[in-house]
């Protein structure tokens, strides 16, 4: 995504769905703090954030952002449908940003779109997470049904083969996005699955990008471990598959620029304390 990438967490909470949550980040950093994951509660500072100004009037979100929503929950979980119409009403309010819809529920978004919802609202793109083949089977379908402007898919975590052709062929998907897991019990992620994804992706003229490796990564049938964030995504940047196709050290460069800049910023704010 080219756009700035600002998250928006209108509840917090999920229960785990599906194989792809085995190791989920929410339930690992809530642990750290002892909060019941299991429990989903609406967010009180933050539920309007993006409609929140600052002092001079202005959005705290900035118009052209990509806001990433619920990403410690899923905006499609049960628990939320209560609270579900204000959050749209939210989204209504901001068509100058670009709300990415995440889920693994996606049996459940047709029944919960807005009343106004007509064939999809230019601000919102949907996306489905599909770990493996049988999510992808099981949710796709429900995706390219959706009255939608724009849709994308995420295998992330990444933990088996999948076969993309016969979701792009209809020109309805414009991203996918892979990535490996981590977190404590990772699971392997093959080379030869992103490459798969990569050329189905080309093949249809579908954007594309490998984020990062996770922590078990395995190329000519060796399992390599890269636990450091950043070599995560340069390694990932270096197999190449990426589309449209990027200048691979220039982006590396920027990627350890980036850790260099919030690293100094952590300790500035230390130092100021
Ligand atoms: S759906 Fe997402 S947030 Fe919920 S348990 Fe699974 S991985 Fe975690």
């Amino acid at each position: 995504m080219d756009r700035h990438d600002l998250v928006w967490n209108p509840w917090h909470g999920c229960h785990k769905y599906s194989e792809g949550c085995q190791n989920c980040y929410a339930f690992f950093l809530d642990k750290r703090y002892g909060r019941n994951t299991d429990e989903v509660a609406r967010n009180k500072s933050g539920f309007d954030a993006p409609v929140k100004k600052d002092r001079n009037g202005e959005f705290k979100m900035p118009g052209g952002s990509n806001v990433r929503v619920c990403m410690s929950s899923d905006f499609f979980i049960e628990e939320a449908d209560e609270w579900r119409k204000d959050a749209w009403d939210v989204i209504r309010a901001r068509p100058d940003l670009m709300f990415s819809l995440l889920t693994k529920r996606a049996e459940r978004i047709s029944a919960n779109l807005p009343d106004d919802w007509g064939d999809g609202w230019d601000n919102v793109t949907f996306a489905v997470s599909c770990e493996n083949q049988k999510r992808l089977d099981e949710r796709m379908p429900h995706l390219l049904a959706l009255p939608a402007k724009h849709r994308w898919i995420s295998l992330k975590p990444f933990i088996g083969e999948v076969k993309l052709d016969p979701y792009l062929a209809d020109g309805k998907v414009e991203w996918v996005l892979a990535g490996g897991e981590n977190y404590l019990g990772s699971r392997p992620l093959h080379y030869e699955w992103v490459k798969s994804a990569y050329e189905s992706c080309k093949k249809y003229g579908v954007n594309f990008t490998f984020g990062q490796t996770g922590n078990v990564f395995v190329t000519d049938g060796k399992e390599r471990r890269i636990n450091d964030r950043t070599e995560q995504c340069v390694q990932a940047l270096r197999t190449g598959f990426t589309l449209p196709a990027v200048d691979i050290e220039k982006e590396a460069q920027n990627i350890y620029d980036e850790k260099a800049a919030k690293k100094a910023a952590f300790e500035e704010k230390k130092k100021n304390k």
